[in-house]
């Protein structure tokens, strides 16, 4: 006699998903045209339709552990063509959004960082430890945050001193790679568990060798942004995401080359702009602003696709990094000191939340997709 199963749908997900972005779920009706459109979606076990199923269906754990969903890259493809308008491309990014939620902790960070309401709230946390750490090192004899700089040239460290911004700046980068460690892996644990039911692997342990070498294969293909050229809708959407990339990273050398020359060779800033560094700097900041607003365009061009706070918060925040970061460097050679420090103050409150709301933000697609690509090439899932 065949089993029964009885499936428990979780209508908490569901109402989740819907303001995630996922609202128009339920409208599907199972003609798998999704799977047969998108570009990327491999023959066996394809997705979304089977994420379509089961996401009507609550099954929150299932798809949590799904690292199909980390596979798609969000052309809308799939959305163009559902001739239900069931968004299935928006479904899978709501699924992403849940599934950065469950794995980041705490929880109640994941929960502020997804609600608009709370937006003031995040940004006044950094206010506080910057002058609140000010002002308690101050009352001990050490002057690193001076409220009336004057005399002299402009430079932010006369305002906020550069110690004070790396003791509060490092901790916070570290704890976020720390946060990134727990949750990559419980997620590891969960999508080798899942893909042993499914079928898409044998293995029982995951091999670290292997997965280091799929790993370097999978970085590759990250850099080149070679998914996004398989696309056929939004195929554009690869400048700014590579734009917004590299400025990363080239801002983090940037950053690291400075905290050298502070810290280990004594050398005080401001910098020359014709050092070399700061050029690199300066290319950076400017393709982190152009990336943004590449990547506001593009949304805005969705009109097919729908956007939430989770999408634009990553958005703002990007653009708002950029504007400020260059915004204080030209004000400061303009002779603007008030302004400059001012814009200052506001560049370090978003540089903070960067680090600090990183993995519980969209930003984590970075990591979570990466250890998802990684993981589908160490199981040669295509
Ligand atoms: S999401 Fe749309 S295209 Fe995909 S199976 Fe459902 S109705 Fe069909
Ligand atoms: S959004 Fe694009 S990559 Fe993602 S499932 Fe749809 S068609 Fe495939």
């Amino acid at each position: 006699m065949a089993e029964t199963m009885t499936l428990e749908p979780d209508v908490g997900f569901i109402r989740e998903l819907g303001k995630l972005g996922g609202a128009d779920l339920k409208k599907c009706y199972q003609c798998a045209t999704c799977s047969v459109v998108c570009p990327i979606s491999p023959d066996n076990q394809p997705y979304p339709r089977k994420e379509m199923i089961a996401a009507s269906w609550g099954l929150k754990d299932q798809l949590v552990a799904d690292y199909d969903i980390w596979l798609c890259h969000n052309c809308g493809d799939c959305t163009t063509k559902c001739p239900r308008g069931a968004k299935p491309g928006e479904v899978l990014g709501a699924l992403r959004a849940y599934a950065v939620r469950e794995y980041a902790t705490p929880k109640v960070v994941s929960k502020m960082v997804a609600d608009p309401k709370m937006l003031p709230i995040l940004l006044a946390v950094p206010a506080v430890i910057f002058i609140g750490l000010g002002l308690i090192l101050k009352s001990i004899g050490i002057n690193w945050l001076n409220f009336a700089p004057h005399g002299g040239e402009i430079w932010q460290s006369h305002f906020i001193n550069n110690y004070l911004v790396d003791i509060i700046m490092i901790p916070t980068f570290f704890a976020s790679i720390g946060v990134f460690a727990l949750g990559l892996k419980r997620f590891l644990a969960d999508i080798h568990a899942s893909a042993l039911a499914a079928g898409k692997t044998s293995t029982d342990k995951i091999d670290v060798a292997g997965i280091a070498k799929a790993l370097l294969a999978v970085v590759l293909t990250v850099f080149k942004h070679k998914k996004f050229d398989e696309c056929g809708e939004n195929k554009q959407r690869s400048v700014a995401h590579m734009l917004v990339l590299f400025s990363f990273i080239g801002l983090f050398i940037v950053t690291n080359c400075f905290f050298v020359a502070e810290w280990i060779l004594h050398i005080e800033g401001p910098y020359s702009q014709l050092n070399p560094v700061k050029w690199l700097g300066n290319a950076a900041g400017v393709a982190l602003i152009v990336g943004s607003v590449l990547l506001w365009k593009n949304r805005l061009a969705k009109k097919d696709q729908s956007s939430s706070y989770w999408d634009w918060y990553l958005v703002v925040l990007v653009f708002a990094l950029g504007v400020t970061g260059m915004g204080t460097q030209l004000l400061r050679l303009a002779g603007l000191a008030g302004p400059a420090y001012f814009v200052y103050f506001f560049h370090l409150l978003f540089i903070w939340s960067l680090f600090a709301y990183t993995p519980f933000s969209k930003l984590a697609h970075l990591v979570y997709r990466t250890a998802a690509m990684t993981y589908a090439e160490y199981t040669k899932r295509q």
